[in-house]
This record gives structure tokens, C-alpha cells and sequence, in this order.
């Protein structure tokens, strides 16, 4: 049996000792999004009941339909890719969308925020290692995407997202998570309300924390492994 109330505990403790090994920021609090996908909403509804405010989803139908019962406020963030014909639903249905990857995209979801009267948070999802079965934007291209995205209006540029390579070794990773920070707290010191660097799943978010992680998406340690 699977115990989320044990295993989320269990979780934020491991979250406060990488916190305390961490070598930036050292004050700075990681938030936690439990990640429901391809679980039922009892599980969402039993992790929110056992104190998580943050949730995340990676598909726009699976997340529409589990929303409609949770009885209780919850923080949503969609971490999967994003189509533009989605962008709608999507900013209907979610807090923060972490997977902006490109103009075309920051466009749809800026036009979806206006008709819907929304300022819609994002932030863009980065793909450092060029791995080319993920999404997310070259480091070369990541300055022209966020000039792109400071002339639309119904956005609002919140941090970086990171999926790191799912390396044997989950040291292999620490390079990257490095890398990102050193981008991330770059732009961090020339904006406003540029706060959140969204790097560390199951595997690898002891590494990201210490690299400066602070906002982490955390599935398989609480909830067990997934069924696809
Ligand atoms: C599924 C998923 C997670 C959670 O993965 P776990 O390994 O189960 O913790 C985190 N981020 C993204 C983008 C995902 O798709």
C-alpha cells in the first residue's frame, strides 16, 4: 500500500537536508508540487488532504476532469508540453504553465489570457542538454524568447523550467542544474517578479535543490510508480 501521508513527509524532510547542503540562496524555501498524473483524484484529493498546496498536471483533459471534484484551493501547474489549440483550456485551468517553449506558443497562450480577462504566469521551459525527444528552448534562443514574451501583455514571465536527462547516473546531472541557476539568477537580478526555478522530479531533486532548485515536481516518490 501506498502511504502519501508518510511519503510526503518523508519527501518535504529530504527536501530540507538537500536545502541546507545547498550551495546558493541558502535561505531561500523550495516549493513542492506533487504530481498526479496518470494517478486517480482520490490520490490528488489524499495528497491535498495530507498538506500539498501545490499540484501538478501534464495533460490538459486528464487535469480538466480531476479539477472539477477537489473540494479544497489548490496551486495548479501544467508541467507537460502545451499545444497552441490548448491554450484555452489550459489557461483556464492552471496557475502556472511551465512548458512555454516558443514564440508561437507565448502568442496563443498571451491571446487565451486576454479573452479570458486573465494575466497568465509562465514559465519557459529550457532544454540545456539540446536533447531533441524533449521540448524546450535552446540556450541560444532563450534571450529572443523573452524579449518575445515582455511585449505581450497577458503574460508574465515567472522563472525557468529544467527536465534534465535521465542520465544512469544521477550525478551526471549536477552540471546542468548548475548551468541553469547561473542562467536563471543572471536574469533574475534584471526583473521583477522573476522568482521561480522549476528543476528536480523523483531522481534528480536532491541535485537540483543543491544547485539552486527552488520549486521542485515530484511524482513517483509519493505516489508510487505509475501504470501508463
Ligand atoms: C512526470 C513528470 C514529473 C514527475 O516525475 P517523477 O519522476 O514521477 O517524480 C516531473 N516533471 C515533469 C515535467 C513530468 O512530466
Amino acid at each position: 500500500m501506498i502511504n502519501i501521508v508518510e511519503n510526503l513527509r518523508a519527501v518535504r524532510n529530504e527536501i530540507e537536508t538537500s536545502r541546507k547542503l545547498r550551495k546558493v540562496e541558502i535561505n531561500e524555501p523550495v516549493t513542492l508540487i506533487a504530481v498526479t498524473k496518470n494517478h486517480d483524484v482520490e490520490m490528488m484529493q489524499q495528497a491535498i488532504d495530507a498538506g500539498a498546496q501545490h499540484i501538478g498536471e501534464n495533460r490538459i483533459q486528464e487535469a480538466a476532469e480531476k479539477f472539477k471534484s477537489l473540494n479544497r484551493e489548490v496551486t495548479r501547474h501544467l508541467i507537460g508540453h502545451l499545444q497552441t489549440n490548448k491554450a484555452k483550456q489550459a489557461v483556464r485551468l492552471f496557475d502556472l504553465i511551465h512548458s512555454v517553449d516558443s514564440e508561437h506558443l507565448a502568442a496563443a497562450i498571451d491571446n487565451a489570457a486576454y479573452s479570458v480577462g486573465k494575466i497568465q504566469d509562465v514559465l519557459i521551459q529550457v532544454n540545456l542538454a539540446k536533447e531533441e525527444t524533449k521540448s524546450g528552448v535552446y540556450e541560444e534562443n532563450l534571450q529572443s524568447l523573452i524579449e518575445k514574451i515582455d511585449t505581450l501583455k497577458n503574460i508574465r514571465l515567472r522563472g525557468f523550467m529544467l527536465i534534465a536527462p535521465n542520465y544512469s547516473d544521477v550525478e551526471d546531472c549536477r552540471p546542468l542544474f548548475r548551468r541553469m541557476y547561473e542562467i536563471f539568477d543572471k536574469v533574475r537580478k534584471t526583473r521583477q517578479d522573476f522568482e521561480y526555478l522549476s528543476m528536480g522530479m523523483t531522481h534528480d531533486y536532491k541535485i537540483a535543490i543543491e544547485e539552486g532548485s527552488n520549486v521542485v515536481r515530484i511524482g513517483t516518490a509519493i505516489f508510487g510508480e505509475r501504470n501508463y
